[in-house]
Order: structure tokens, then C-alpha cells, then sequence
């Protein structure tokens, strides 16, 4: 059967363990018709396993756009309708998972500032228990492995079997070169860690910007990560949230063009 005819759902049991697991979308969707157009142009770039799009956005600051939350799923529901993606969605809630399940998200994240609570992570836990659904956990913010282990384990011991790792470099103050230092030591000592789960780069948080997304990516490949998780938006220089970091489907079928992948 050609992947083409596979319900999402046989499409992530083929994915884990495809490599490269290419995820993009959008950080945030925002209307409707922004998610289906960046799905079709993902899809027909014939290079993206896995849509994303952020439903409920975690702010460093109020007053921010925080999610167009839940009326977003059904956006998603009918992107992977029409393009076959599957999807994946941040969840920090049980509330959220629950919604998220309700919805048919595919594959569910937590994100960098939850990995840091595990209050939130054991919450999210709790509810994911008895369900089989793909989980990839997001390092903290700050420099610590035993945080994201801690994460990842919680996830683990609520008896999920497709877990995976995502890579979004740790913050520091002040200016620096990237949004989110990538440490990659830090990321290689998890790799070694748990070498049985796969491991998935998110240039666009470790840059922030668009024009060191490729090397990042690069690097990654060449440290022989599983995957890319990178944000894509139809007017980046517009998106809601993000907006310096994303780049349009175009570009990224372009610089999946340009990666020298490994053998
Ligand atoms: C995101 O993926 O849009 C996001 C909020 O990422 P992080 O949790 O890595 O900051
Ligand atoms: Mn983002």
C-alpha cells in the first residue's frame, strides 16, 4: 500500500523510526484558511512527514497572542483531510490533551516551558494514561537533564510507547547569537541517554531567526539526528507569533533541498 493511501494513524506507526521526520507548520495557527493553505503547500513540497501548529501558545509576557485555542483543532482536522498529514499539537493540560484527543491530534508535544513543571508534566501524564499516542518532550528552558529525563520518564511510566525527544536549545540572558543556546553536548548526553528514542531538531526556537536555520539544521543532521521540527508560515513576517524565525513552505522545501542528508 503507497503512503499515500495510509489513515494517519498507519502513517505514524510507519514514521517512528522514518528518518528524517520532517515536522513544520506553523507556531501558531491563526485562522483557518492560514492553516489549510500552509498545510497544502507543506504537502505538496513532498518532503514533510508531520504538520504542527501551536493551539495554545505559553507567553513569556500577558497581553500577547496566546493561542486561538481549542476552534483551532477542527482547522487541523480538516488539514490532514486534505493533505493526509498527520498532526501535532503542544499540550501543557489535561484539559488540553483531552481536547486534543477529542480532535484526532496525531501526535502530541510538550514544550520547553512545561518540561520545567512537573506538576504540569505529571498532570499531562495522568492523562495520557491508557492512551496510545505518540508524545516528543521538548528539553526545558534551562540547562538541565535531569528536568528533561524527569519529563521524559513521567511520559514513559504513564505507559506510553512512542516517545521521542525534541531538541530547542536553552535559554541565557541577554543577546546572543541564538534565541535559545543549542548546547548541543547537552542534547548528545539525552541521545545517549535513551539512544532507543528518537531525537528531533528545532532550529527555528535554538535560532530565532531565519537566516541560521539551515546551518543548525545541517548540524544536526550530521550529529545524526532523527528529524527536523521547523516552523513555516504563508507571511512569516506577518505570523502572529514567531514571526522573524518562520520561513514559507517554499524556502523550507528549499533548504530540505540544500541539507546533505546522511547515508
Ligand atoms: C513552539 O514550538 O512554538 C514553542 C512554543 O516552542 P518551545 O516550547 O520550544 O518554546
Ligand atoms: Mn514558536
Amino acid at each position: 500500500m503507497s503512503t499515500q493511501q495510509l489513515s494517519a494513524k498507519e502513517k505514524i506507526q510507519e514514521l517512528w523510526g522514518t528518518r528524517p521526520l520532517i515536522i513544520s507548520g506553523p507556531c501558531s495557527a491563526e485562522t483557518e484558511e492560514q492553516v489549510l493553505e500552509t498545510a497544502q503547500q507543506l504537502a505538496a513540497t513532498g518532503k514533510v512527514n508531520m504538520l504542527r501548529a501551536g493551539i495554545w501558545k505559553p507567553r513569556t509576557k500577558p497581553g500577547m497572542f496566546e493561542g486561538i485555542g481549542t476552534k483551532g483543532l477542527p482547522w487541523l482536522q480538516k488539514a490532514k483531510e486534505l493533505t493526509g498529514l498527520p498532526t501535532a499539537v503542544e499540550v501543557a493540560t489535561a484539559k488540553q490533551v483531552q481536547d486534543a484527543l477529542t480532535f484526532d491530534v496525531d501526535v502530541l508535544w510538550i514544550g520547553a516551558r512545561t518540561t520545567v513543571n512537573p506538576f504540569s508534566v505529571q498532570e499531562v501524564a495522568d492523562a495520557l494514561r491508557g492512551v496510545d499516542v505518540p508524545v516528543l518532550v521538548k528539553n526545558p528552558i534551562n540547562p538541565d537533564l535531569e528536568l528533561w529525563s524527569g519529563g521524559v520518564e513521567r511520559i514513559a511510566r504513564a505507559g506510553i510507547k512512542k516517545l521521542g525527544l525534541i531538541h530547542r536549545g536553552f535559554s541565557s540572558y541577554g543577546n546572543t547569537q541564538f534565541r535559545n543556546a543549542p548546547m548541543w553536548h547537552l542534547a548528545i548526553e539525552m541521545k545517549l541517554r535513551y539512544p532507543e528514542l528518537p531525537i528531533i531538531n528545532d532550529p527555528s526556537h535554538i535560532c530565532g531567526k531565519r537566516d541560521t536555520l539551515l546551518e543548525v539544521a545541517q548540524k544536526a543532521i550530521d550529529l545524526d539526528y532523527d528529524g527536523l521540527m521547523i516552523e513555516s508560515h504563508i507571511d512569516p513576517d506577518n505570523a502572529w507569533s514567531d514571526a522573524k524565525q518562520q520561513v514559507t513552505p517554499a524556502r523550507l522545501k528549499e533548504m530540505l533541498e540544500t541539507i546533505i542528508w546522511r547515508k
